[in-house]
This record gives C-alpha cells, sequence and structure tokens, in this order.
C-alpha cells in the first residue's frame, strides 16, 4: 500500500468541536486532540453516494457489549453505552492506526422499544428499548460516531407493529377511530401467506368487545403478534413520515434499514412487490430525501435478482443482494467459481448501473463460519470474495472473528466475542444468551495480537479497500481462469485498474491461467501485489500466471496501473 489516502482530510466542524473538546459527552477525550487535519476524520457531506465510499458493519446491540458503568451496566444485556465504549473497535476517527476494523458506517438491528428480544415487533417507535438505554444515550452514540467518521442507520419497521402498540389496542374494536389503521376481514379468506404460513388472525374473544363475538380477523403476515399496518390509509403514510423525520432530524440518523420491504402494501392473495408497494416507496424515498439530504435507504427484498432487480434507485438507495450472497458462500464450500459466474452475469443484464448491497450472512441466516462446516480457511476465502469486489460490504459483527452459529436466531445472534475472559469481555454478568462455545479461542484480543487471524485479514483487506477508489466503487469485471477453483475480478475506476484473485480451495494452485479481458493483458512495470508484496510474474500473451502459486484460500489484489503520484 501507498501512503496516500483518497479519503479528503478537510478538517470537519464536528471534528474541531471535538478536537475542542466542545462535545456535549465524554466522548471528546477519545478523539486525537491535535488539530491536524490529517487525524480528521473524513467528512460527512450531506450528499447522496457515500454509501459507495464505506464499508458497513451490521449491529445487534443486545449482543454487542454490556456498559461498563450506568444504570445499565453489568446486567447480561448489550446497550447503547456499550456501544459507544466498543466504538474505537470500529474506527478510532484516526486513518493512520491500524488496530481498528476501519468501519464507515454502522446498521444497528431495532432499537425501538419492543417486547421481543429481536425488536422487530415495535411497540414505541419514539422511545429507544428501555434495555439499550435513552433517546439521549442515543443521540450520545450517534455524536460519538460521527466524530469518528462512521455513519449510523437504523432498522425501521414499517410493515407492522406489536399487538401491543397502542394503535393496535385503540384498533382492536370494530368502531374505533384507528379501526382502519390495520387490515380487518369479516369472512374466512382461506389464503395463506408466501411461505405456507398463517396471515388471518383471530382475537381472542374478550378482545373483540362484547357485540363483535363473531369472526372478525386481521391480517399479520409474519405473525400474530406483528400486525401489518394498512398503508391504504393515509394517516398511517403520514404516522410512518412523521415517525422517520423524527429519526433523521431529532436522532440525527444517517438513514435506514428498511424491513420486509416487499410485504408493505398487499392486494389480497398477492402479498409482495404490489405495484402500490413501489408506489409507496417512491414516496417515502422522495420524502426521507428532502427531510435529510443524503439520507440512505437500504432495502431487504429477501428473494433472487430478479425480485431485487425490480426496486429502482427512486424507490431504494440500495438493496441487498442475497444470491450473491449465497453465491460467495458456496463457491467457497464448493471451491468452484461457477455459480459466482452465473450471479455476477445475471447482476450485470438486471441490474446494470446500481449500487449494490452486499454480504455473506446477515442475522437471518447461519453464521458463514456454520455454512462452511466450520472451516476458517473458507471464512478467509469468502472474506476476499466480500470486501474485494463491487457493492457496499455489510459485515456481521462477530463475522470478522468467525463467530459461529446455526438458527434458532438467537444462537446466530449470540453475544460478541471480546475477550477469553469470563463473560467473553461481553459482560461481567452472564449474558442474555449462552455464548459461542468456542468463545475461549475465538476473541477480539487474541485476534488482534495475531497477524495471521482472521480479525487481521478483515483489518488488511478493509483497510485496502478504504485507500483504493477502484475497489471501492469502480466497475468490476469478472476474469475468466482456467482453473475453477480460481475467482479474478478487474476493478476499474478512473485511472486506476487492480485485479482481484481468491483461491477458493484449500490447496495451493499453480499451473492456471487467467485470460486478458481485452484480449491481451498490459500490465505496466513496476506492478505489484498490494496484500502480500509478493513477486509478479510478467505477462506473456493472453494468459497470464501472475504468481506461481496461488495459497490455499489466500486472497491478492494487484494494481494494473501506474501508481498514482501522491
Ligand atoms: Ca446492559
Amino acid at each position: 500500500m501507498t501512503g496516500t489516502s483518497p479519503l479528503p482530510r478537510q478538517l470537519t466542524v464536528a471534528a474541531l468541536v471535538a478536537a475542542l473538546g466542545l462535545g456535549c459527552s465524554s466522548e471528546s477525550a477519545s478523539v486525537p486532540p491535535e488539530l491536524d487535519p490529517a487525524a480528521a476524520p473524513p467528512p460527512l457531506e450531506a450528499a447522496d453516494g457515500w454509501w459507495r465510499e464505506v464499508t458497513f458493519y451490521e449491529i445487534f446491540v443486545r449482543s454487542f457489549a454490556d456498559a461498563s458503568d450506568g444504570p445499565l451496566a453489568d446486567d447480561g444485556i448489550g446497550d447503547l453505552t456499550g456501544l459507544i465504549e466498543r466504538l474505537d473497535y470500529l474506527n478510532d476517527g484516526d486513518p493512520d492506526t491500524r488496530d481498528d476494523l476501519g468501519i464507515g458506517a454502522i446498521w444497528l438491528m431495532p432499537v425501538a422499544e419492543s417486547p421481543s428480544y429481536h425488536g422487530y415487533d415495535v411497540v414505541d417507535f419514539y422511545r429507544i428499548e428501555r434495555d439499550y438505554g435513552t433517546n439521549e444515550e442515543f443521540r450520545r452514540l450517534v455524536g460519538a460516531a460521527h466524530r469518528r467518521g462512521i455513519r449510523v442507520v437504523v432498522d425501521l419497521v414499517l410493515n407492522h407493529t406489536s399487538s401491543r402498540h397502542l394503535w393496535f389496542r385503540e384498533a382492536r374494536e370494530p368502531d374505533a377511530p384507528r379501526r382502519d389503521w390495520y387490515i380487518w376481514s369479516y369472512e374466512r379468506l382461506g389464503y395463506v401467506g408466501p411461505w405456507g404460513q398463517p396471515v388471518w388472525h383471530q382475537l381472542p374473544w374478550w378482545q373483540r368487545g362484547w357485540r363483535h363475538l363473531n369472526y372478525h380477523a386481521y391480517y399479520g403476515i409474519f405473525w400474530s403478534g406483528m400486525p401489518d399496518l394498512n398503508y391504504r390509509n393515509p394517516d398511517v403514510t403520514a404516522a410512518m413520515h412523521e415517525m422517520a423525520r423524527f429519526w433523521l432530524q431529532d436522532m440525527g440518523v444517517d438513514g435506514f434499514r428498511l424491513d420486509a420491504v416487499r410485504h408493505l402494501i398487499e392486494d389480497g392473495r398477492v402479498q409482495a412487490g404490489t405495484p402500490e408497494t413501489h408506489a409507496w416507496l417512491r414516496e417515502f424515498l422522495d420524502f426521507c430525501k428532502q427531510t435529510k439530504p443524503g439520507s440512505l435507504l437500504i432495502g431487504e427484498v429477501w428473494d433472487n435478482t430478479e425480485a431485487v432487480a425490480a426496486y429502482g434507485p427512486d424507490e431504494l438507495d440500495l438493496a441487498f443482494q442475497f444470491e450473491l450472497a449465497e453465491a460467495m458462500v458456496r463457491a467457497t464450500r464448493d471451491a468452484d467459481r461457477a455459480r459466482l459466474d452465473e450471479v455476477y452475469e445475471k447482476i450485470r443484464r438486471l441490474q446494470p448501473d446500481r449500487d449494490l448491497a452486499t454480504f455473506l450472512t446477515n442475522h437471518d441466516q447461519p453464521r458463514v463460519l456454520s455454512q462452511l462446516y466450520d472451516d476458517l480457511g473458507g471464512a478467509r476465502a469468502a472474506a476476499g470474495l466480500l470486501l474485494t469486489g463491487p457493492g457496499t460490504p455489510f459485515v456481521y459483527y462477530g463475522e470478522e472473528l468467525g463467530m459461529s452459529g446455526n438458527k434458532p436466531d438467537p444462537q446466530i445472534r449470540r453475544p460478541m466475542q471480546w475477550s477469553d475472559a469470563r463473560y467473553a469481555g461481553f459482560s461481567t454478568h452472564r449474558p442474555w444468551q449462552q455464548l459461542d462455545p468456542g468463545f475461549e479461542r475465538t476473541h477480539v484480543a487474541g485476534q488482534t495480537a495475531d497477524a495471521a487471524s482472521l480479525l487481521s485479514l478483515y483489518r488488511r483487506l478493509i483497510r485496502l479497500r478504504s485507500a483504493r477508489p477502484a475497489l471501492r466503487s469502480g466497475a468490476a469485471e469478472p476474469v475468466a481462469a482456467t482453473d475453477p477453483r480460481v475467482w479474478a475480478l478487474e476493478r476499474r475506476r478512473g485511472p486506476e485498474r487492480l485485479l482481484t484473485i481468491v483461491n477458493l480451495g484449500e490447496e495451493p494452485v499453480a499451473g492456471y491461467g487467467l485470460e486478458a479481458p481485452g484480449g491481451a493483458w498490459t500490465v505496466p512495470p513496476g506492478a505489484r501485489e498490494l496484500l502480500h508484496g509478493v513477486e509478479l510474474d510478467p505477462p506473456n500473451g493472453a494468459l497470464w500466471t501472475p504468481l506461481d502459486t496461488l495459497e490455499p484460500r489466500a486472497t491478492y489484489v494487484i494494481e494494473l496501473s501506474a501508481p498514482a503520484a501522491p
């Protein structure tokens, strides 16, 4: 790597405020005190497209870190104060240190008040979950994150509320003013949901009202405890716009991850992707951009690339690429690039020029290490695919350590493993959820001390990605190889050209050739490999073997363009 950073290094107002100790919280003490502009985090300008330049980190607050101080300390439940205490792990705001991950944005799973452990059934959209802290602490978190150059995006659950939400309790009576905020039926409609689940739920007789003991049911696509809101009612849309405004302006978030967006508006048995849902999203995106310029909307459209492609940039800034996630994990497991080629071709055909949100797994899938049968080498190759590929990568907390976990869901959302202390350094109290049994071997402290660890690899890959515009947001062209175990991409932005290579296999690979995308390889003198510093063999014709041997599961990044002038 060269010593130059492409990140703009102007001093921001936020950094200045922090550096002068004008911040309203104790966080300012940990910001580098000098006024050297090089130490300032990149400015958080309010411009669309910032998400192309960052690596995201998905956090389940309940499992990330328990506070060491304050009213919620040491109760075995992660909280906002605990997260603030650990922000330096994600990004300390100083581009010159190497022991942080270099994260540029976090996505927090739901933080609003909810009766469930996961928070996807909200009872109060205007209040932080009591287990996590207060609204004031949330604002403190946003400030502390922004000072480090980390943007904050929260999960927004629009499709439904908790059945315990005041709105729903008020809507249960057939003649209640809020009745039309939810979806009711007085006849048995006899259909189920897209995955065969019941979607019409009867209230228990004691909640139906004495005049209405006959059948009437409400619609809830996920569960009886999560009644769907009725977005055909403009009052509901207005209420949710106001709620979004509250989070963007009063709480200071930089955008939303929109849960289950395909299901916002049903049309009878058509329960996903209706034209009304698309129209609603266009209006919502407009509203958010006007309310806070540069705010980001990421959508969860949990389906194949064809379905994801139906959501244009006027509806969602980013959509998660579920099929690509599956392909990256499968290509690693099978040591075969075929599935990756297939999905890349599909993405190029169906979503040309579209910003992509990429990931290996999130809080809804078995952890990547478990999908790879606990093969740590495979986790290294998968990290290479994610962090050298196109799109905005999302790292699910603990993935960088090789945390494991299979369904049921609580086991893929276990406490973060900070050290080999009694409760993994997560808390001094027994955690709300049992730790991963392997935590004593797999934790931040141990992997920080080990340059060959998975965590060290994540740090190096994210750092390189941050330093190289072509890796962050350059075009990506798959490069054909004579060996199916070898995955390669050409990344290009402006004058910068990079070649990324991942050996998907668990054996060293020699004797492979990479086909030149343009017919012949042109590699300037001085071209070099950026991650390992290994020597390159010059190209000779249309097939190139840049490195004699590709080490098992290793990732390489080769600079094909002449190094930029500093
Ligand atoms: Ca706590």
